[in-house]
């Protein structure tokens, strides 16, 4: 049986599939996946029972799932003690050093141009960087799903990245692995991605630090969505072609 890359189309090598966990992840494109409820794409036509049904994932540790109705929410805080801290001490000796240099400057009899105009990049970076420190302390991102929409929000600092789909326009969803080196080693985040109707990616989250928080929304979201048994009851074609 050769699966093929649902994103990518490049055909997956035995090491990109655990069929165990009914899991892929493409050696071509990074993409990581569910691989079960997906007989509709003729994925597993010949031998639909060589495909297990995925395990639901465990609920990450960090998520707080709400169900009402027919709507979930999901939601997480950003702050994370060892990064968040860090950073905050950074800010600190950052922006410190700036207030001392302009402590300086401003005091000056002539207040020298060069004295002001000098750190002005540096002013930008410690801007940037704070307010981003402060939303890791702060924000939360809120998801809400259920048949008809998909909505994203970051907040309560204004942050990129707020999102309103209607469900009926997602076929799929999918994690997509970054990897950074940085000085030898290597760490790992999270994309999470949809395919549209035409077959257009659609950025839903990005910097997600678990392999399991992205597989998690993967199979919550398409299962609310109604991807999941739409793929197993061939209704997927029929929403495709009722545009
Ligand atoms: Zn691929």
């Amino acid at each position: 049986m050769q699966l093929s890359c649902e994103v990518c189309h490049s055909p997956l090598r035995a090491e990109d599939v655990r069929l165990d966990l009914a899991v892929a992840k493409c050696h071509a494109c990074n993409a990581v996946y569910d691989l079960s409820g997906r007989k509709a794409r003729g994925l597993s036509a010949q031998r639909p029972e060589k495909l297990p049904l995925r395990p639901k994932v465990a609920l990450p540790s960090n998520f707080r799932v709400e169900e009402d109705g027919p709507t979930t929410r999901i939601s997480w805080r950003w702050f994370n003690p060892l990064t968040h801290l860090f950073l905050a001490f950074f800010c600190i000796a950052w922006d410190g050093f700036l207030v001392v240099w302009y402590g300086i400057a401003l005091n000056m009899e002539d207040k020298p141009i060069i004295m002001i105009l000098f750190p002005i990049a540096h002013v930008a970076v410690g801007v940037g960087l704070t307010y981003s420190t402060l939303t890791g302390f702060v924000n939360r991102t809120r998801i809400e799903v259920n048949r008809d929409q998909l909505t994203i929000r970051h907040g309560p600092l204004p942050w990129r990245g707020n999102q309103d789909l209607p469900g009926r326009q997602l076929t799929q969803l999918y994690g997509e692995e970054v990897a950074r080196t940085n000085k030898g080693s290597t760490t790992y985040s999270y994309d999470l991605l949809a395919l549209d109707r035409e077959g257009r990616k659609v950025k839903l989250l990005s910097g997600l630090t678990e392999k399991d928080q992205v597989l998690y929304l993967e199979q919550t979201l398409e299962r609310k969505l109604g991807i999941e048994d739409a793929a197993v009851d061939g209704e997927l074609a029929r929403r495709t072609h009722a545009a």
